[in-house]
């Protein structure tokens, strides 16, 4: 049986990896230190003999018995909101929990992927992006301690590749929705479906004519897993390219709740990327990928999770 460990495995997005996984015979170890992760979305997992948990920040030196033979690092705060709060930890897991799991998977011969992110771009410069194209970021800004250390970690994990000929896989993730994302997360999902249950106003920032593209977890976990069992080293864009403005997702989610909720401004963020949009090309073409779940139907499987949650 292979053995993949899971970092942020309680997360949002390594819950569903590990569901995954799980559901393709493996072994799964998640590791979390839970300061952003849930245990309840794992949960449904404790009971299987191939299923373990560590509750363990990966900043630290990182142990494993046995054998590995996949590591998949999602651990990090990874809503603007989060990693505000916690810039330290955002930095850290990026840079010292990248290399400390890269010298894991090294004496352990297993192959390694990070999660990256559009962040990488920045405020964008080029539309849609692709990923030859360098990126727009401010290292000083508020979202400087995510976007410069996911830019460390594919720097690190590249390094690793060429010179320790470590197996490397570097996935850059658009934003990504559904089920057990936090409801707190402050994203503008879980924001705009808390407040239009809730009866509250929706809060746009700025003028809510910034631009983002919306892609279902299980489209995102199937495009990862391809990549991971690929022999691509270089970084893919997996993302929905379907994009909207803020102001129209505000729309689409007072549909779907029935609410008749209002839509008001608040400032805009500082940094906030006016426009993002991946270009898949490399996707479709290295591993036959492309979103099959429309918003339409992915909003309403994430409305069925949030009514119970809200
Ligand atoms: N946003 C918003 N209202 C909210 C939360 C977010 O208008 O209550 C906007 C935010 O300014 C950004 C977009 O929605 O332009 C997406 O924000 P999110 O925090 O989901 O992720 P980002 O793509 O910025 O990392």
């Amino acid at each position: 049986m292979k053995k993949v460990l899971i970092t942020g495995g309680a997360g949002f997005l390594g819950s569903h990896l590990c569901d995954r996984f799980i559901h393709e015979g493996f072994h799964v170890i998640a590791m979390d230190n839970l300061i952003t992760g849930n245990l309840a979305n794992i949960e449904h997992l404790f009971h299987l003999k191939e299923f373990e948990f560590y509750n363990h920040d990966v900043s630290k030196f990182v142990h494993v018995p046995g054998d590995l033979d996949y590591i998949l690092h999602f651990a990090s705060p990874a809503s603007p909101i989060d990693y505000l709060k916690l810039p330290i930890q955002t930095l850290k897991v990026g840079s010292l929990g990248t290399h400390n799991l890269l010298g894991l998977a090294k004496s352990k011969k297993a192959r390694f992927l990070i999660a990256s992110t559009s962040e990488v771009y920045g405020d964008p410069l080029v539309h849609p992006q692709n990923e030859d194209y360098w990126g727009n970021v401010n290292p000083i800004g508020p979202r400087g301690v995510y976007d410069e250390a996911k830019r460390f970690q594919e720097a690190i994990t590249m390094a690793y590749h060429t010179f320790h000929g470590l197996e490397t896989r570097i996935v850059r993730i658009f934003n990504t929705y559904g089920p057990r994302m936090r409801l707190d997360d402050g994203r503008v999902l879980p924001a705009f479906i808390g407040q239009a249950l809730r009866g509250e106003s929706l809060t746009a920032f700025g003028d809510g004519t910034q631009t983002r593209s919306f892609c279902y977890v299980s489209d995102l976990v199937e495009g990862i897993y391809r990549l991971l069992m690929s022999d691509y080293a270089y970084p893919v864009n997996v993302g929905n390219p379907g994009e909207i403005t803020i102001n129209q997702f505000a729309e689409e989610i007072l549909a779907i709740t029935g609410s008749d909720s209002k839509v008001i401004y608040k400032p805009l963020p500082q940094d906030d990327p006016k426009q993002r949009q991946p270009d898949i090309t490399r996707a479709k073409e290295i591993l036959d990928w492309k979103p099959k779940v429309e918003r339409s139907e992915g909003l309403k499987l994430t409305l069925d999770y949030f009514r119970k949650v809200v």
